[in-house]
């Protein structure tokens, strides 16, 4: 019988040059560096976790959620049983098999199941809402059974649960951020905003820009005119308008997905923007509302999912953190030591001569005041 997350014999050299590298007055104490074993085009996936693995207010939820008392098999289960493996493995550094969270993934998931490459993205905004789902299901369940917090109304479930479903879990504790759309009426100057929530943001790229310049389009002034004008509730009638997004309540970690994937009408199919996009180590965001709580909070880069390659369904990802001051790179089941002056080889082509690059596709921040 295949134990799952067993050490797989082959990790020899790859991880024994890395312990070497980093050195063992070096190492830090108590981390692991565990690549993943890719069970065929399950990259996506793996860059995705290993990612995860190194934001720390996710990884410390998903270790702690193991000594919940015994649960069926889910999502989450699967992936704290994964994490505690990594991080009880009395081994510093070598590989694991993701099996059981991969096969529990394609179980749950058809859009998952096969051996095609699948996007990165779409998999990481899957995996914090099923999570997300289940805690708020779970939180449901032990209302009913009348396990309730203290201060809560007493589990009495009088037939309207829907406020439940807005109470935050901390999914939503570490990634979501509130975004406020503010739209003017040009005719009688009044303001009316609408706030929504995100869990990550999707930003357009351009050329040999940077992300405060993908952020600022983001957040740029847009004029409602034409066909597109907007209805003021105060002048009654529709107007010509502009509208603007801007953060109101910026993340715990904040998670960057730039648009790199672009459907081109003329052949029908995606092409990859290859685009030099520079991603600085701290990063504050300028595109915040004039409400917005604490907005010069300074992030720092944690992690980064690169996607390789010409295309989104070709190609492979890969992912680099930082740990303790320095950067590895992940690439399934391989774990190297990396420079950061390495680091900008990962922010596109300037040049568009070939499509084929190593490219930053998913970033994640870090809020520095934790
Ligand atoms: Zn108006």
């Amino acid at each position: 019988m295949y134990s799952c997350f067993s050490l797989v014999s082959r990790m020899g050299a790859n991880a024994s040059a890395l312990e070497k590298e980093i050195g063992s007055d070096q190492f830090p104490p108590s981390e692991h560096y565990f690549g993943l074993v890719n069970f065929g085009n399950t990259c996506y996936c793996n860059s995705v976790l290993q990612a995860l693995y190194f934001c720390k207010p996710f990884r410390d939820r998903v270790l702690a959620y193991k000594t919940a008392p015994k649960k069926k098999e889910t999502l989450l289960t699967c992936l704290s049983d994964l994490f505690n493996s990594i991080n009880t493995q009395k081994k510093k550094v070598g590989v694991v098999a993701p099996k059981k969270f991969v096969a529990r993934l394609k179980k749950e998931n058809e859009v998952f199941d096969n051996y095609m490459q699948q996007d990165a993205h779409e998999f990481l905004i899957y995996l914090l809402n099923t999570i997300a789902d289940l805690l708020q299901a779970e939180r449901k369940a032990d209302k009913i059974a009348g396990k309730g917090k203290p201060g809560t109304p007493n589990g009495i479930i009088n037939g309207n649960n829907n406020d439940m479903k807005t109470e935050p879990t901390w999914i939503h504790e570490i990634f979501q951020g509130t975004l406020t759309n503010e739209t003017r009426c040009l005719c009688c100057e009044g303001v009316s905003s609408k706030d929504e929530d995100f869990l990550d943001l999707s930003v357009d790229v351009e050329q040999n820009t940077s992300i405060t310049h993908c952020l600022r389009g983001f957040s740029n002034t847009e004029t409602l005119c034409h066909e597109y004008k907007y209805y003021c509730e105060t002048c009654c009638s529709k107007q010509e308008a502009q509208k603007r997004m801007q953060v109101k309540k910026l993340p715990q970690l904040l998670a960057l997905h730039l648009k790199r994937f672009k459907y081109m009408e003329q052949s029908h199919r995606y092409t990859k923007l290859s685009y030099r996009v520079v991603f600085p180590l701290e990063l504050r965001l300028m595109n915040t509302s004039d409400d917005a709580e604490a907005p010069d909070k300074l992030y720092d880069l944690v992690s980064v999912v690169v996607h390789c390659g010409s295309g989104p369904n070709r190609g492979h990802y890969i992912t680099i953190v930082k740990s303790f001051g320095f950067w590895l790179l992940f690439d399934d089941d391989m774990v190297e030591k990396i420079e950061i002056s390495s680091i900008e080889e990962f922010y596109g082509l300037a040049t568009e001569v070939q499509k084929n690059s190593d490219s930053g596709y998913i970033l994640f921040y870090q809020a520095r005041d934790l």
